[in-house]
């Protein structure tokens, strides 16, 4: 079996043209590579035993072939030692087709991990290991890897090249290191504010997700900037995952199905036809059903309807989890048959066999048939034939300056400073201008909280996990405004003895530790009553008091917020965060993020800013309601320039349903300042016959504008796309009548007419 394996790669290596690494080949070459390659998958498929074919459905954690010594001290691991032993059991006699995870250890080492992985996988199987990997923004598992800030702050850019640069960097810096999947990137939108994964989404709004989310994909899947090898994105956790009711995560969800089709469907939706090779499982359940039995969704929705071909991964342990966690099936075999049949192709098991041994069982009694199964691996097998693993699989250690370049520094560092938000500016009293400043928070001298979770370790337990040469807030400040400039104070008494010497206080509060997943599980959104005390006191010394939030998700301040003068959100701003932040406060940098998501005021009536118009009272008018009980909605972010939207021009009678609608606007900067504006264009939908959103973004575009200079800033309405929504079919509705157009403060009634 190994030896025909091997002589029909080797033949089809050498009669078949390798995959398709550039996108200018013509359709019809395009057509031939993917005919080669089913007939490669099923000249491989009819030579396989079931056992073989079960193997490549798995996937095992690395934790199960490291060296004990090793697991001894896990948490603390900083090199990876294989044991040959354990891999080559695993591999010979279960076949396992997939690995995962790591920490951030030297590329070197990386190397080592999974040269062992192939090596060894060749001595049995001509079908190579596809290693999979959190590297969630930018390449976070690995030693020196360059971070990005996290999703909920490149959403704040608006501007696509962010989430495109995140996580090209990450694959350009590790392809070569033999990590060929990426578990990136995340497209549930930021519902649940109090989720401990909400800094993982790129905000609340479906649009917004699935263009970060496609720009993601790009850069991910892009291999003219890592070849000769391919990586696959994963699109995760399909569906319904941000959203638990109770907030913490992978509790149950209840999501009625026109609104699961209206706002958790289309980022999806536009990763599958952006050509997402693979798609991970929401752990969670939806509706009183786990989604990983689900038929309904992972076959009806996902594969008939969407049209996705590559594979569906299970999320952690989680066919185990239906009958321990969620007690849908009897017992584990039960859950396999379910999970199975219901559409999943691939189970991170990841740390024992039983899963091989139930599945083999199920088939050998008739419970599931070996053409379900032959589906799954014909999907992995097309895959890894994609990505070129047959042909060039090894990893090489000749490019390591790859990793960590200025170039990547600096697009990680202009990720950062264009992702934090200006939330108040009273008086102006930012920029910072020659000023002697008194720093404190109990985030000012930390790096876990600028970073947040799957940064190097899946939740760092200290700063030590982080580069040395990292700057905190403290090392930034000091670094931009002098050392001389800058005092800082550890408590409430240093602060009342320091503030009388100092022009203004910026405390720097939020979030201190890092967390992933249920780490982060709180139950109280309220920022720490001791931080609240620390901003009463300094607002008491009559000195301007700045805010810097660095956080991963909006803690709530409403008892201060009033009474400072200014606010930056920075959110989770990465490892140059600190800088961008540093040149926000003196005017270095001009402030142009503006908020992925509503940052509520108080605990009570949290809501997103596409809120029913019913959310206030009964009025009729697109409500402004929520900028009175957020401490910023969507969308909202400040500049030390200012524009004005004049000159939109647009017709207002759509006659026709294929009609495309041009519209326009002119935004000049009228300061002094050159800035960067993200136009945002919403269109609300006045009349329906299912409630509709007061507003919803369908376009956004930033550009750079020159002081005393004017932009012009277009949009086309297609009202197929942007004035229909879903039915809880989703059939999809598109009802004559009108609807209004809103960008900056200027905005236009206009009429879809075709009756
Ligand atoms: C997370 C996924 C992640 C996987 C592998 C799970 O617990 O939910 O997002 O990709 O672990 O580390």
């Amino acid at each position: 079996m190994r030896y025909f394996y091997i002589s029909v790669a080797l033949l089809f290596t050498c009669i078949i043209p390798s995959c398709k690494q550039n996108t200018d080949s013509s359709t019809n070459e395009e057509n031939e590579t993917y005919n080669s390659i089913d007939t490669r998958v099923e000249v491989i498929l009819s030579e396989m035993t079931l056992k073989e074919k079960i193997g490549q459905m798995t996937q095992f954690t690395i934790t199960t072939f490291l060296q004990d010594s090793i697991l001894e001290d896990y948490g603390n691991v900083t090199t990876f030692i294989v044991d040959t032993t354990k891999l080559t059991k695993l591999i010979r006699d279960w076949h396992i087709g997939s690995f995962l995870n790591g920490r951030a250890v030297s590329p070197e080492n990386w190397v080592h991990v999974t040269s062992a992985v192939q090596r060894i996988n060749a001595q049995y199987s001509s079908i190579p290991i596809i290693y999979g990997i959190d590297h969630m923004h930018g390449a976070s598992y690995l030693k020196n890897g360059t971070i990005f800030p996290h999703n909920i702050n490149i959403g704040c850019t608006f501007d696509t090249i962010y989430a495109y640069d995140a996580s090209n960097t990450a694959v350009y810096e590790t392809a070569d290191l033999g990590h060929n999947w990426v578990f990136s990137p995340v497209l549930g939108i930021g519902k649940a504010k109090i989720w401990g994964r909400y800094y993982e989404t790129f905000g609340e709004d479906p649009h917004l997700c699935g263009t970060m989310g496609v720009a993601a994909i790009h850069g991910i899947q892009d291999s003219s900037t890592t070849a000769p090898y391919k990586v696959a994105a994963c699109a995760k956790h399909f569906i319904g995952y941000s959203d638990p009711k109770s907030g913490w995560d992978r509790t149950p969800a209840e999501i009625p199905t026109q609104a699961l089709r209206e706002f958790f469907l289309p980022p999806f939706k536009k990763a599958v036809d952006a050509g997402v090779k693979t798609i991970m499982i929401n752990s969670g359940e939806v509706n009183g059903i786990p989604v990983h039995a689900s038929y309904e969704i992972l076959t009806t929705l996902l594969r008939e309807e969407l049209g996705f071909e590559g594979i569906a991964v299970t999320d952690w342990k989680d066919i185990k989890a239906l009958s321990e966690m969620h007690f849908v099936a009897p017992t584990e075999k039960e859950a396999t048959l379910m999970a199975i049949n219901a559409g999943i192709d691939m189970s991170m098991v990841p740390e024992d066999t039983s899963f091989c041994v139930y599945l083999k069982e199920l088939v050998d009694e008739g419970k599931i048939t070996e053409e379900r199964i032959n589906q799954s691996v014909r999907r992995i097998l097309k895959v890894k034939m994609e990505l070129g693993l047959f042909e060039k699989v090894m990893p090489r250690t000749d490019r390591l300056n790859r990793i960590n370049t200025e170039k990547s520094i600096s697009k990680a560092l202009n990720a950062a400073r264009e992702s934090i938000v200006l939330i108040k500016n009273d008086q102006h009293v930012l920029p910072l201008k020659n000023k002697k400043i008194l720093l404190t928070g109990f985030t000012h001298d930390n790096k876990r909280a600028l970073c947040g979770g799957w940064t190097y370790r899946f939740a760092a337990d200290g700063d030590h996990w982080f580069p040395k040469g990292m700057l905190t807030v403290k090392d930034a400040i000091k670094q931009e405004f002098g050392e001389e400039n800058i005092q800082t104070a550890l408590d409430i008494a240093e602060l009342k003895a320091l503030s009388s010497s100092s022009d203004a206080i910026v405390i720097a509060t939020g979030e201190s530790e890092a967390y992933a997943e249920t780490q982060g599980t709180i139950d109280d959104l309220t920022l720490d009553k001791h931080q609240i005390t620390l901003i009463q006191e300094a607002v008491k010394t009559q000195k301007p008091v700045i805010l810097i939030l660095t956080e991963g998700r909006p803690r709530l301040i409403a008892d201060v917020a009033d009474d400072v003068d200014g606010i930056l959100f920075a959110g989770l701003p990465g490892v140059y965060g600190a800088q961008a932040i540093a040149e926000i406060l003196s005017g270095k940098v001009n402030p142009s993020g503006k908020m992925s998501f509503t940052y509520p005021k108080k605990s009570g009536h949290i809501i997103a800013y596409n809120h029913k118009r019913a959310e206030y009272s009964s009025m009729r008018e697109v409500s402004d309601e929520l900028k009175k009980h957020a401490i910023a909605p969507f969308g909202y972010g400040l500049s030390y320039a200012s524009f004005t939207y004049t000159n939109l021009q647009m017709d207002t009678i759509i006659t026709d349903k294929d009609q495309l609608l041009s519209v326009s606007v002119d935004v000049k900067n009228t300061s002094k300042t050159d800035g960067k504006e993200a136009v945002l264009w919403f269109i609300s939908d006045e009349y329906a016959s299912i409630t509709r959103p007061v507003k919803e973004l369908v376009h956004f575009d930033k550009k750079l504008i020159p002081a005393g200079e004017s932009r012009t800033f277009t949009l086309t309405i297609n009202p197929k796309e942007m004035l229909s929504f879903p039915d809880k079919n989703g059939n999809q509705l598109l009802e004559d009548g009108s609807f209004e157009l809103r960008v900056g403060d200027i905005s236009r009634r206009f009429w879809l007419k075709t009756n």
